[in-house]
């Protein structure tokens, strides 16, 4: 058995739309090589920083990430053709979709910058933690607003047509 201890640089695309290990940024990587009968199992640890974005208000996330490696990759092609699709070993093995793999499962799909962030105001985008338990809308619902417009027009001399005053008017009286 051996072990290794290495730095990669973090390949394209190990995220998710709103969160992710930036492309170039370090990717520690701990690694034990075990000779097995039928090739080579390899276990180890890969830690990265991420970056992104609360999926509620948009704040910016700074997190770490470990996700566990495990593959065996083959020391030969399975003979009789076998359906599954393994990885075999040739003068290297390519651990970067194992990684990738790992990564984007251990990935939040929705990532928050903390648990229980109560996003943006659906009204005016504030956040709702900033404006505090009271704030609120007049307007929060549209059948609300409705209401309130029917409640101004039928006010006492709001917005009423104006009593007719033409000669008309009063002939027919
Ligand atoms: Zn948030
Ligand atoms: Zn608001």
């Amino acid at each position: 058995m051996r072990t290794l201890e290495e730095q990669w640089a973090a390949p394209e695309a190990l995220s998710t739309p709103l969160i992710g290990i930036p492309a170039g940024s370090a990717v520690d990587v701990e690694l034990r090589l075990e000779s097995v009968h039928e090739g080579i199992l390899i276990t180890g640890e890969a830690h990265a920083e991420l970056m992104g974005e609360c999926s509620r208000c948009l704040d910016p996330i700074q997190d770490g990430i470990t996700v566990d490696l495990q593959e065996l990759f083959l020391a030969a092609a399975p003979e009789g053709g076998s359906d599954e699709e393994r990885l075999v070993v040739q003068e290297t093995v390519d651990l970067e979709p194992v990684l990738r793999d790992a990564v984007v499962t251990a990935l939040p799909f929705q990532p928050v910058c903390r648990p229980g962030c109560q996003g943006l105001c659906a009204d005016c985008g504030i956040r709702l933690e900033d404006a505090g338990e009271d704030h609120v809308h007049e307007q929060l619902d549209p059948r609300w607003a409705a209401l309130a417009a029917l409640t101004k027009t039928s006010e006492p001399g709001a917005t009423g047509p104006e009593p007719k005053t033409s000669s008309d008017e009063t002939e027919e009286r």
